[in-house]
């Protein structure tokens, strides 16, 4: 074989998959690795790009999409969290949150340079950083009831650091962070020379009170890049549609590196998403109510197993310890796994830091999370007389 990219055989095949894999070959398996919602697109948003396609509007768009859609995303921040960003030359609309993060990296990293990760952290981040030429650096939330803190920023910041990965509401924690709690990180982050990437593709699916979000400070504005989109908000997973808000004199180069990899966002879905974001924005309030229900549910059934975990607040994962059981995160998965059939997600998958922890996901019928906590009692029993004797 020819000589290829090594820091591509360097990367590996996330966690996640190995595990919803396996539990695929089982015909009584519960998968409750799923990261995706599981209701349908709404009508109303399919049958906008049913109608684009029937009249043909299926060409290229603009390089940052349709300006329409850019205007109904400055809207949409506008109304729910009273913030502007200029459709002409602050927004880009990308294939799917994952481009959108991907193009900002590009754009900003030079080989070397540090990003910084609150980990335990979503898997993509440490891959596309790397696939950037640029060094990961896992800064450990978990002694800090997986949230960031400040002074821990302060020090893990290096001369050679380039920017910060924040993602709230987590995954895979289910952590948000308050307004006070986000104010404190701000004025440090501020005071600091690193771009700010905050990936909020679950700030629509936030349960307690608001999502905040960090364009709501207007301190970071010109080291800010907000990474949302329709995936999780809207059951959109499959339409790819993501978009960037960002500063003006940094967008302008990020737009350079996005014609060049995508020329623009799939047309049809662009249509869908001026749907979704002009009315269909409460669509994401009915997906929570049935989160909700479930995420209790699955809380106390945990909490009743020994397994201990704060309550979720948005996102729709809930990250329990393992601790008590005797088993490490990943013999917990594979045990679970053989013997009862029931996929979840090692902590470990999330970086080292989320160790000792599993990802449940309850964005799944709740007929199939009573069978998983029922099985996984059983489970959780088994074995915990041997361990406490
Ligand atoms: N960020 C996070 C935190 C995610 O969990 C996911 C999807 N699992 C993505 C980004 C990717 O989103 P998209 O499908 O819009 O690319």
């Amino acid at each position: 074989m020819l000589d290829i990219n090594p820091i591509v055989k360097t990367i590996q095949v996330p966690g996640i998959r190995v595990f919803s894999n396996k539990v695929a070959g089982y015909p009584d398996g519960i998968n409750l690795t799923i990261g995706q919602p599981d209701f349908p697109t709404p009508e109303n948003v399919k049958e906008a790009a049913v109608t684009a396609i029937r009249e043909s509007r299926t060409g290229y768009s603009h390089n940052a999409g349709l300006l329409e859609l850019r205007q109904s995303v400055a809207d949409f921040f506008q109304d729910t969290y009273n913030f502007s960003y200029a459709p002409d030359e602050e927004i880009i609309v990308t294939n799917g949150a994952s481009e959108g993060l991907d193009s900002v990296l590009r754009t900003i990293i030079e080989p070397g340079d540090e990003v910084i990760l609150p980990a335990p952290t979503y898997s993509g981040y440490d891959s596309l950083v790397r696939l950037n030429g640029g060094v990961p650096v896992h800064m450990d939330i978990s002694v800090s009831n997986f949230k960031p803190e400040a002074e821990a920023i302060r020090q893990t910041v290096t001369d050679r650091t380039k920017a910060i990965i924040f993602n709230h509401p987590s995954n895979p924690t289910g952590v948000s962070l308050s307004h006070p709690e986000m104010a404190v990180l701000v004025e440090t982050l501020a005071e600091l020379d690193v771009f700010v990437i905050s990936d909020e593709i679950y700030s629509e699916n936030t349960f307690s009170g608001k999502h905040t979000s960090f364009g709501s400070f207007e301190a970071l504005h010109d080291r800010l890049f907000i990474i949302h989109g329709l995936s999780k908000s809207h059951a959109m997973t499959g339409w790819r549609l993501g978009f960037i808000l960002g500063p003006a004199e940094v967008m302008r180069y990020v737009l350079r590196v996005h014609l060049n990899n995508s020329i623009c966002a799939a047309l049809p879905s662009q249509y869908a998403a001026i749907e979704a974001l002009k009315n269909t924005r409460h669509f994401p309030l009915e997906m929570n109510e049935r989160y909700i229900e479930r995420r209790d549910f699955v809380h106390g059934k945990l909490t009743a197993m020994g397994l201990s975990c704060e309550t979720p607040t948005g996102a729709f994962y809930i990250f329990p310890s393992v601790e008590g059981t005797g088993f490490d995160d990943i013999t917990f998965a594979e045990r679970l796994l053989e013997e009862e059939h029931v996929a979840v997600v090692p902590g470990s998958a999330f970086a080292k830091e989320g160790r000792n922890h599993i990802r449940i996901s309850y964005a799944s019928a709740m007929e199939h999370l009573e069978v998983g906590m029922q099985r996984m009692e059983r489970f959780v029993k088994k074995y915990q007389p041997k361990i406490n004797g």
